[in-house]
Protein backbone atom coordinates (compact mmCIF):
# COMPACT_ATOMS: atom_id res chain seq x y z
CA UNK A 1 0.00 0.00 0.00
CA UNK A 2 1.39 3.75 -0.38
CA UNK A 3 2.15 5.67 2.27
CA UNK A 4 -0.37 8.33 2.68
CA UNK A 5 0.83 12.04 1.83
CA UNK A 6 1.02 13.77 5.26
CA UNK A 7 0.39 17.88 6.11
CA UNK A 8 2.09 18.99 9.45
CA UNK A 9 0.25 21.85 10.91
CA UNK A 10 2.18 23.49 13.75
CA UNK A 11 5.85 21.67 12.45
CA UNK A 12 7.98 23.45 14.43
CA UNK A 13 6.44 23.09 17.84
CA UNK A 14 7.27 21.04 20.54
CA UNK A 15 5.32 18.10 19.88
CA UNK A 16 4.98 18.64 16.20
CA UNK A 17 9.09 18.90 15.02
CA UNK A 18 9.00 15.20 16.37
CA UNK A 19 6.33 14.18 14.43
CA UNK A 20 7.66 15.86 11.08
CA UNK A 21 10.93 13.50 11.87
CA UNK A 22 8.69 10.59 12.84
CA UNK A 23 6.58 10.96 9.27
CA UNK A 24 9.65 11.32 7.52
CA UNK A 25 11.49 8.37 9.05
CA UNK A 26 8.45 6.21 8.23
CA UNK A 27 8.57 6.90 4.38
CA UNK A 28 5.86 9.18 4.42
CA UNK A 29 5.87 12.46 1.95
CA UNK A 30 5.73 14.93 4.69
CA UNK A 31 4.73 18.54 4.41
CA UNK A 32 5.24 21.48 6.50
CA UNK A 33 3.08 24.60 6.75
CA UNK A 34 5.26 27.00 6.81
CA UNK A 35 3.10 30.23 7.92
CA UNK A 36 3.71 33.45 6.72
CA UNK A 37 3.10 35.24 10.64
CA UNK A 38 6.83 33.24 11.24
CA UNK A 39 8.08 36.27 9.82
CA UNK A 40 12.27 36.60 11.09
CA UNK A 41 11.93 34.08 13.86
CA UNK A 42 14.95 32.57 12.96
CA UNK A 43 14.79 29.48 14.97
CA UNK A 44 11.76 28.09 13.48
CA UNK A 45 13.26 29.17 10.08
CA UNK A 46 16.25 27.37 10.45
CA UNK A 47 14.19 24.11 11.54
CA UNK A 48 12.02 24.45 8.71
CA UNK A 49 14.93 24.66 6.40
CA UNK A 50 16.57 21.81 8.29
CA UNK A 51 13.30 19.42 7.79
CA UNK A 52 13.54 20.66 3.98
CA UNK A 53 16.97 19.80 3.75
CA UNK A 54 15.94 15.94 5.45
CA UNK A 55 13.48 15.92 2.92
CA UNK A 56 10.12 17.61 3.74
CA UNK A 57 8.14 20.37 1.34
CA UNK A 58 7.17 23.43 3.08
CA UNK A 59 4.09 25.13 1.91
CA UNK A 60 3.56 28.58 2.69
CA UNK A 61 0.21 29.34 4.06
CA UNK A 62 -1.71 31.51 6.80
CA UNK A 63 -4.69 30.51 9.04
CA UNK A 64 -5.76 34.27 7.76
CA UNK A 65 -5.62 32.84 4.27
CA UNK A 66 -8.30 30.59 3.60
CA UNK A 67 -7.36 29.53 0.36
CA UNK A 68 -3.57 29.20 1.17
CA UNK A 69 -4.65 26.64 3.37
CA UNK A 70 -7.31 24.79 1.11
CA UNK A 71 -3.88 24.69 -1.54
CA UNK A 72 -1.59 23.21 1.00
CA UNK A 73 -4.62 20.25 2.14
CA UNK A 74 -5.09 19.63 -1.56
CA UNK A 75 -1.12 18.19 -1.39
CA UNK A 76 -2.04 15.63 0.83
CA UNK A 77 -3.87 12.49 2.33
CA UNK A 78 -3.68 13.26 5.65
CA UNK A 79 -3.24 16.44 7.99
CA UNK A 80 -2.07 16.23 11.48
CA UNK A 81 -2.48 19.50 13.71
CA UNK A 82 -0.16 19.77 16.81
CA UNK A 83 -1.21 23.67 16.97
CA UNK A 84 -0.28 25.29 20.41
CA UNK A 85 -2.64 23.98 23.57
CA UNK A 86 -0.57 25.02 26.68
CA UNK A 87 -1.54 28.19 28.65
CA UNK A 88 1.22 28.91 30.08
CA UNK A 89 2.74 28.58 26.21
CA UNK A 90 0.25 29.71 24.09
CA UNK A 91 -3.49 28.01 23.26
CA UNK A 92 -4.93 28.41 20.05
CA UNK A 93 -6.97 25.06 19.32
CA UNK A 94 -9.83 27.00 18.35
CA UNK A 95 -8.12 28.20 15.62
CA UNK A 96 -8.49 24.29 14.14
CA UNK A 97 -11.98 25.51 13.10
CA UNK A 98 -10.19 27.30 10.50
CA UNK A 99 -8.28 24.35 9.04
CA UNK A 100 -12.24 22.55 9.42
CA UNK A 101 -13.31 24.42 7.13
CA UNK A 102 -10.14 24.28 4.58
CA UNK A 103 -10.27 20.23 4.84
CA UNK A 104 -14.13 20.46 4.61
CA UNK A 105 -13.70 22.41 0.77
CA UNK A 106 -10.39 20.12 -0.50
CA UNK A 107 -12.44 17.88 0.36
CA UNK A 108 -9.84 15.04 -0.67
CA UNK A 109 -8.69 14.41 3.34
CA UNK A 110 -8.39 10.63 4.37
CA UNK A 111 -7.29 11.43 7.66
CA UNK A 112 -7.54 14.20 10.08
CA UNK A 113 -5.45 14.31 13.30
CA UNK A 114 -6.38 17.39 15.49
CA UNK A 115 -4.59 19.19 18.47
CA UNK A 116 -5.49 16.54 21.33
CA UNK A 117 -2.26 14.24 22.65
CA UNK A 118 -3.20 14.93 25.81
CA UNK A 119 -6.11 13.23 28.12
CA UNK A 120 -9.06 12.44 26.11
CA UNK A 121 -11.41 15.38 26.46
CA UNK A 122 -14.18 13.08 26.00
CA UNK A 123 -14.22 12.06 29.68
CA UNK A 124 -13.54 15.21 31.06
CA UNK A 125 -16.88 16.60 31.11
CA UNK A 126 -16.55 17.16 34.82
CA UNK A 127 -13.74 18.66 34.81
CA UNK A 128 -13.09 21.82 37.37
CA UNK A 129 -12.83 25.35 35.91
CA UNK A 130 -10.51 27.08 34.42
CA UNK A 131 -8.95 24.13 33.08
CA UNK A 132 -11.77 22.29 31.79
CA UNK A 133 -11.66 25.03 29.09
CA UNK A 134 -8.84 22.87 27.16
CA UNK A 135 -11.15 19.65 26.76
CA UNK A 136 -13.96 22.18 26.33
CA UNK A 137 -12.02 23.67 23.09
CA UNK A 138 -10.83 20.12 22.18
CA UNK A 139 -14.70 18.94 22.65
CA UNK A 140 -15.76 21.74 20.03
CA UNK A 141 -13.29 20.81 17.52
CA UNK A 142 -13.85 17.19 17.73
CA UNK A 143 -17.62 18.31 17.50
CA UNK A 144 -16.67 20.33 13.91
CA UNK A 145 -14.75 17.34 12.64
CA UNK A 146 -17.52 14.54 13.58
CA UNK A 147 -20.11 17.20 11.86
CA UNK A 148 -18.62 17.47 8.38
CA UNK A 149 -17.60 14.06 8.04
CA UNK A 150 -14.19 14.08 8.35
CA UNK A 151 -13.15 10.57 8.57
CA UNK A 152 -10.56 11.56 12.06
CA UNK A 153 -8.13 9.57 14.58
CA UNK A 154 -8.03 11.36 17.99
CA UNK A 155 -4.54 10.51 19.98
CA UNK A 156 -4.81 10.11 23.82
CA UNK A 157 -0.92 10.32 24.56
CA UNK A 158 -1.56 11.09 28.10
CA UNK A 159 1.04 12.95 30.09
CA UNK A 160 4.16 14.07 27.62
CA UNK A 161 6.89 12.69 29.59
CA UNK A 162 9.40 16.27 29.63
CA UNK A 163 6.51 17.90 31.63
CA UNK A 164 5.73 15.48 34.45
CA UNK A 165 8.88 13.19 34.61
CA UNK A 166 10.96 15.38 34.50
CA UNK A 167 9.44 17.13 37.51
CA UNK A 168 8.42 14.15 39.66
CA UNK A 169 5.15 15.27 38.92
CA UNK A 170 5.23 18.33 40.36
CA UNK A 171 3.63 21.39 38.82
CA UNK A 172 5.77 24.33 37.91
CA UNK A 173 9.41 21.70 37.99
CA UNK A 174 10.65 20.01 34.73
CA UNK A 175 13.79 19.45 36.53
CA UNK A 176 13.98 16.69 39.20
CA UNK A 177 15.64 17.59 42.77
CA UNK A 178 18.17 15.71 44.46
CA UNK A 179 16.58 16.65 47.62
CA UNK A 180 12.72 16.92 48.45
CA UNK A 181 9.82 16.13 46.59
CA UNK A 182 6.43 17.23 47.10
CA UNK A 183 3.65 14.66 46.70
CA UNK A 184 0.24 14.82 45.13
CA UNK A 185 -1.85 13.73 47.98
CA UNK A 186 -0.78 10.29 48.90
CA UNK A 187 0.92 9.80 45.42
CA UNK A 188 -1.09 7.05 44.97
CA UNK A 189 -2.87 7.20 41.88
CA UNK A 190 -1.51 5.98 38.38
CA UNK A 191 -0.91 8.42 35.75
CA UNK A 192 0.84 7.14 32.14
CA UNK A 193 3.69 8.77 30.81
CA UNK A 194 5.16 8.63 27.32
CA UNK A 195 8.03 10.19 25.55
CA UNK A 196 7.62 12.72 23.15
CA UNK A 197 8.97 10.87 20.39
CA UNK A 198 7.01 7.92 21.15
CA UNK A 199 4.31 9.77 21.01
CA UNK A 200 5.36 10.74 17.34
CA UNK A 201 5.93 7.60 16.00
CA UNK A 202 3.13 6.18 17.48
CA UNK A 203 0.71 8.65 16.27
CA UNK A 204 2.18 8.50 12.50
CA UNK A 205 1.82 4.14 12.66
CA UNK A 206 -2.08 5.29 13.06
CA UNK A 207 -2.37 7.48 10.00
CA UNK A 208 -2.46 4.29 7.50
CA UNK A 209 -3.79 2.21 9.73
CA UNK A 210 -7.98 1.20 9.23
CA UNK A 211 -8.27 -0.17 13.07
CA UNK A 212 -7.83 3.43 13.83
CA UNK A 213 -9.42 4.78 11.85
CA UNK A 214 -12.62 7.49 13.70
CA UNK A 215 -11.56 5.72 16.36
CA UNK A 216 -9.56 7.33 19.90
CA UNK A 217 -6.36 5.82 20.44
CA UNK A 218 -4.84 5.89 23.53
CA UNK A 219 -0.85 5.68 24.35
CA UNK A 220 -0.93 3.25 27.42
CA UNK A 221 2.98 1.98 27.61
CA UNK A 222 2.34 -0.68 30.14
CA UNK A 223 5.54 -0.45 31.69
CA UNK A 224 4.72 3.72 32.02
CA UNK A 225 1.87 3.10 34.08
CA UNK A 226 2.99 4.84 37.39
CA UNK A 227 1.92 6.46 40.38
CA UNK A 228 3.90 9.84 41.45
CA UNK A 229 5.60 7.76 44.40
CA UNK A 230 6.91 4.78 42.32
CA UNK A 231 8.42 7.61 39.72
CA UNK A 232 9.96 9.69 42.68
CA UNK A 233 11.16 6.02 43.63
CA UNK A 234 12.56 5.03 40.37
CA UNK A 235 14.51 8.40 40.23
CA UNK A 236 15.69 7.77 44.06
CA UNK A 237 17.03 4.21 42.96
CA UNK A 238 18.95 6.25 40.23
CA UNK A 239 20.52 8.72 42.27
CA UNK A 240 21.42 6.52 44.81
CA UNK A 241 19.60 8.62 47.37
CA UNK A 242 16.10 8.76 49.18
CA UNK A 243 14.03 12.23 48.59
CA UNK A 244 12.94 14.17 51.78
CA UNK A 245 9.13 13.76 51.34
CA UNK A 246 6.27 15.77 52.00
CA UNK A 247 2.96 15.72 50.73
CA UNK A 248 -0.43 18.37 49.71
CA UNK A 249 -3.47 17.55 50.82
CA UNK A 250 -6.75 18.00 48.17
CA UNK A 251 -7.88 20.98 49.49
CA UNK A 252 -5.24 22.77 50.02
CA UNK A 253 -4.04 21.89 46.87
CA UNK A 254 -7.51 23.41 45.76
CA UNK A 255 -7.01 26.73 47.76
CA UNK A 256 -3.67 27.49 46.42
CA UNK A 257 -5.15 28.56 43.10
CA UNK A 258 -5.86 31.28 43.93
CA UNK A 259 -4.19 34.46 43.45
CA UNK A 260 -2.56 32.83 40.18
CA UNK A 261 -2.50 33.85 36.89
CA UNK A 262 -5.24 32.24 34.36
CA UNK A 263 -2.55 30.18 32.45
CA UNK A 264 -0.95 28.46 35.81
CA UNK A 265 -4.49 27.72 37.09
CA UNK A 266 -5.09 25.93 33.71
CA UNK A 267 -2.39 24.24 34.28
CA UNK A 268 -2.51 23.27 38.24
CA UNK A 269 -5.96 22.00 37.50
CA UNK A 270 -4.82 19.37 34.94
CA UNK A 271 -2.21 18.15 37.58
CA UNK A 272 -5.71 17.94 39.78
CA UNK A 273 -7.27 15.33 37.84
CA UNK A 274 -4.37 13.43 36.61
CA UNK A 275 -2.44 13.23 40.54
CA UNK A 276 -5.64 13.16 42.78
CA UNK A 277 -8.33 11.43 41.12
CA UNK A 278 -6.29 9.30 38.54
CA UNK A 279 -8.10 10.56 35.48
CA UNK A 280 -5.63 8.69 32.84
CA UNK A 281 -5.72 5.69 34.15
CA UNK A 282 -9.18 4.89 36.23
CA UNK A 283 -11.14 3.51 33.55
CA UNK A 284 -10.61 0.64 31.10
CA UNK A 285 -10.62 1.05 27.42
CA UNK A 286 -13.75 0.60 25.48
CA UNK A 287 -14.87 -0.85 22.51
CA UNK A 288 -14.86 2.07 20.34
CA UNK A 289 -11.25 3.50 21.03
CA UNK A 290 -7.64 1.02 20.50
CA UNK A 291 -4.35 0.90 22.64
CA UNK A 292 -1.28 1.79 20.79
CA UNK A 293 1.24 -0.34 22.41
CA UNK A 294 -0.92 -3.56 21.67
CA UNK A 295 -1.49 -1.81 18.05
CA UNK A 296 2.48 -1.84 17.63
CA UNK A 297 3.96 -3.87 19.56
CA UNK A 298 7.34 -3.31 17.26
CA UNK A 299 8.03 0.06 18.93
CA UNK A 300 10.19 -0.32 21.50
CA UNK A 301 9.24 2.78 23.63
CA UNK A 302 10.89 4.57 26.15
CA UNK A 303 10.85 3.48 29.63
CA UNK A 304 10.46 5.65 33.09
CA UNK A 305 13.62 4.54 34.18
CA UNK A 306 15.03 4.96 30.82
CA UNK A 307 13.58 8.58 30.43
CA UNK A 308 14.87 9.79 33.98
CA UNK A 309 18.41 7.94 33.35
CA UNK A 310 18.30 11.69 31.12
CA UNK A 311 18.73 13.61 34.42
CA UNK A 312 21.36 12.09 35.86
P1 LIG B 1 3.46 24.47 20.99
O1 LIG B 1 3.22 25.48 22.07
O2 LIG B 1 4.85 23.97 20.82
O3 LIG B 1 2.93 25.12 19.63
C1 LIG B 1 2.74 24.34 18.49
C2 LIG B 1 2.55 25.18 17.26
O4 LIG B 1 1.35 25.91 17.33
C3 LIG B 1 3.58 26.26 17.01
O5 LIG B 1 4.80 25.73 16.59
C4 LIG B 1 2.88 27.07 15.94
O6 LIG B 1 3.03 26.48 14.67
C5 LIG B 1 1.41 26.89 16.30
N1 LIG B 1 0.85 28.17 16.75
C6 LIG B 1 1.04 28.79 17.93
N2 LIG B 1 0.37 29.96 17.94
C7 LIG B 1 -0.24 30.06 16.75
C8 LIG B 1 -1.07 31.03 16.14
N3 LIG B 1 -1.41 32.17 16.77
N4 LIG B 1 -1.53 30.81 14.89
C9 LIG B 1 -1.21 29.67 14.23
N5 LIG B 1 -0.42 28.72 14.75
C10 LIG B 1 0.05 28.92 15.98
O7 LIG B 1 2.45 23.25 21.17
P2 LIG B 1 2.69 21.88 21.92
O8 LIG B 1 3.54 20.99 21.08
O9 LIG B 1 3.11 22.18 23.31
O10 LIG B 1 1.21 21.28 21.98
C11 LIG B 1 0.65 20.49 20.95
C12 LIG B 1 -0.52 19.68 21.52
O11 LIG B 1 -0.06 18.81 22.56
C13 LIG B 1 -1.64 20.52 22.15
O12 LIG B 1 -2.89 19.96 21.80
C14 LIG B 1 -1.42 20.38 23.64
O13 LIG B 1 -2.61 20.50 24.39
C15 LIG B 1 -0.83 18.99 23.74
N6 LIG B 1 0.07 18.84 24.90
C16 LIG B 1 -0.11 17.78 25.76
C17 LIG B 1 0.73 17.62 26.85
C18 LIG B 1 0.57 16.44 27.72
O14 LIG B 1 1.28 16.31 28.74
N7 LIG B 1 -0.29 15.51 27.40
C19 LIG B 1 1.80 18.58 27.14
C20 LIG B 1 1.94 19.60 26.16
C21 LIG B 1 1.08 19.73 25.09
P3 LIG B 1 4.16 26.87 13.57
O15 LIG B 1 5.10 25.73 13.61
O16 LIG B 1 3.39 26.97 12.32
O17 LIG B 1 4.76 28.16 14.00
Amino acid sequence: MEKSKVLVVGGTGYLGKRLVKASLAEGHETYILNRTEIGVDIDKVQMLLSFKEQGAHLVSGSFTDHQSLVKAIKLVDVVICTISGVHIRSHQILLQLKLIDAIKEAGNVKRFLPSEFGTDPARMENALEPGRVTFDDKMIVRKAIEDAQIPFTYISANCFAGYFLGGLCQPGKILPSRDSAVLLGDGNKKAIYVEEDDIAMYTIKTIDDPRTLNKTVYLRPPKNILSQREVVEIWENLIGKELQKSSIPKEEFLASLKGQEYAQQVGLIHYYHVCYEGCLANFEIGNDAVEASELYPEIKYTTVEEYMKRYL
